[in-house]
């Protein structure tokens, strides 16, 4: 496994790669590329993507009912297990592939994906392996009439085959922790990768091939998502479950499409996630804690903070030390270990950031640091770079505020009591995460009974056992994952009686 020095490919000095489609275990590509992938760093043209059509979606649904009916749909949970840990070993094997495929999609640092994105892949499908293990479910012995009695009890089986509709922010760590627990638990999979980063699910699937996991157990159709690939096939009345990370609005849109069919959806979406700093935090953690939830990944992280709430007697002090430690933040080329700090994902992302960036001036925000584009070199000119920026003085009512930007800014706010400091982090369509940080555990376990979100961090961030539920209230999602969480989506009990 490599940690952080990695070479960039020889591909951006020559003719770009092309991504395709894996289905029925081999890879598939449609007459001609429908798009080209950029570096977001330099704006160059990595690849080449395919687009699947009406025609492969459905190959590629009927690849996956297939082998519901093979020898993947006869096998026990422990050799499901089995295959699902190779799976994992294969992707640690090919680890530097995965990296610098996930570093050129993204332009994320090789210091953050080799940290998290890469390994947490991998660790997705050791941990639903062992999960699959210990699954349990109920039995009664039951009183009858005729005093022989019953016995009741529930099984689990797969739903069938699920759609995995997947975001560009965390390609492969996204990606696995749907399509691992779908595995562990029988069922076949047709993931859409986002059109941004279609490359690493692709070489997923040859790393199921090495694992010897069975053809149409795993397949890829890549492409876009409204009247495309994506739309195709969350209405394929063949896929049984769809499964979905993304923004709330096409949340909605997959929402309607799952209801015909009266299909079960699992929903991942947007946030606008607020952290409460109270006076007597530890200063220095928290300093730390919020550089990463507001800037790692560049701000586009669906539980990062946006909405900072810090008690007054330590406000200023509060955003003083913010801005210092965002200053000391490194751009430059994802490849070197240096940089903590990449590109937005696309220029048109950079545009939407960039409206709110000119919004917040024009609201009269007090900027106290970045604000624009940061003066880059050649090739980083081109690429899709912005600054770090910080914001103070804006009215709970700016669209600056309340609504989900995805860059590296915050909005920092004042409040003088918890009460106020709840009322202010609860007024928020979206319900995801909140960070709270305080060296009072009681006012920490008050706080945590009363934010209305389905994470609460307290004096952490982005912490968590892969074993525990996973999911937004309000406007940020349907349902939990993690552990037994995932088997509640990814299968349906079924009551069987029996009368003794
Ligand atoms: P997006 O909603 O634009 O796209 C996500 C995926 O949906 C892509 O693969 C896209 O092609 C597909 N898609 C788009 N429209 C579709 C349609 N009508 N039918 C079927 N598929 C469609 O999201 P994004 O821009 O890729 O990701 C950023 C968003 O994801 C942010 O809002 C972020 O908060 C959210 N997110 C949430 C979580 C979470 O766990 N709650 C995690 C990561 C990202």
């Amino acid at each position: 496994m490599t940690s952080t020095a990695i070479a960039a490919p020889a591909v951006l000095s020559g003719k770009p790669a092309e991504v395709g489609h894996f289905i029925d275990g081999r890879k598939v590509f449609s007459a001609r590329p429908a798009f080209e992938n950029r570096n977001p760093a330099t704006g160059e043209v990595v690849s080449l993507v395919h687009e699947a059509d009406a025609a492969l979606v459905d190959d590629a649904v009927q690849a996956a009912r297939r082998a519901l009916k093979g020898p993947w749909g006869r096998m026990s949970d422990q050799e499901r297990s089995g295959l699902l840990r190779k799976v994992a070993e294969g992707i640690t094997r090919r680890f530097d592939e995965f990296l610098r495929a996930e570093v050129l999609d993204t332009g994320k640092p090789v210091s953050l994906a080799s940290h998290l994105d890469i390994p947490r892949g991998a660790a997705n499908f050791s941990v639903f392996a062992d999960q699959i293990l210990s699954a349990s479910t109920e039995a009664f012995r039951m009183a009858t009439p005729d005093g022989a009695g019953a016995l009741n009890y529930a099984i689990r089986v797969p739903r069938g085959v699920i759609a995995v509709v997947c975001p560009w922010n965390l390609p492969l760590l996204l990606m696995t922790w749907k399509v691992a627990p779908a595995l562990a638990c029988g069922n076949t999979v047709v993931v859409k990768p986002s059109e941004e980063t279609p490359t690493t699910a692709a070489l997923l699937g040859e790393v199921m091939n090495e694992a010897g996991v069975p053809p149409g157990v795993y397949n890829v159709v890549q492409g876009l998502g409204p009247n495309s690939t994506g739309e195709f096939l969350t209405r394929h009345p063949g896929v049984n479950g769809i499964t979905f990370t993304g923004e709330t609005r096409t949340g909605e849109a997959i929402m309607a499409a799952a209801s015909k069919g009266v299909r079960p959806v699992s929903l991942e979406l947007g946030g606008k996630n607020a952290a409460m700093v109270f006076a007597d935090c530890n200063l220095d953690k928290a300093i730390e804690g919020t550089m990463r939830s507001t800037f790692a990944n560049c701000g586009q992280v669906c539980l990062g903070t946006e909405r900072i709430y810090v008690e007054r007697p330590l406000f200023n002090t509060f955003v003083e030390r913010l801005k210092t430690a965002a200053q000391g933040l490194k751009m430059g080329d994802p490849f070197s270990p240096a940089t903590n700090l990449g590109p937005l994902i696309s220029s048109d992302h950079r545009k939407k950031v960039l409206s709110y960036y000119g919004r917040a001036k024009a609201e009269g925000a007090e900027v106290i640091l970045g604000g624009g584009v940061p003066d880059l070199a050649t090739p980083l000119s081109v690429g899709y770079w912005i600054e770090p920026t910080i914001w103070t003085g804006l009215s709970e009512e700016s669209a600056v505020v309340r609504e989900e930007i995805f860059g590296p800014c915050c909005h920092v706010t004042p409040f003088d009591t918890e009460d106020e400091a709840a009322t202010l982090a609860n007024n928020s369509p979206y319900g995801l995460a909140t960070a709270i940080w305080t060296n009072d555990l009681t006012r920490a376990h008050r706080l945590a009974a009363r934010i209305e979100v389905g994470i609460v961090w307290v004096n952490s961030w982005f912490l968590r056992d892969l074993r525990t539920p996973f999911g937004g209230s309000k406007q940020s999602g349907v349902g939990r994952e993690g552990g037994v969480h995932s088997m509640e989506f990814y299968t349906e009990l079924r009551n069987v009686c029996i009368k003794l």
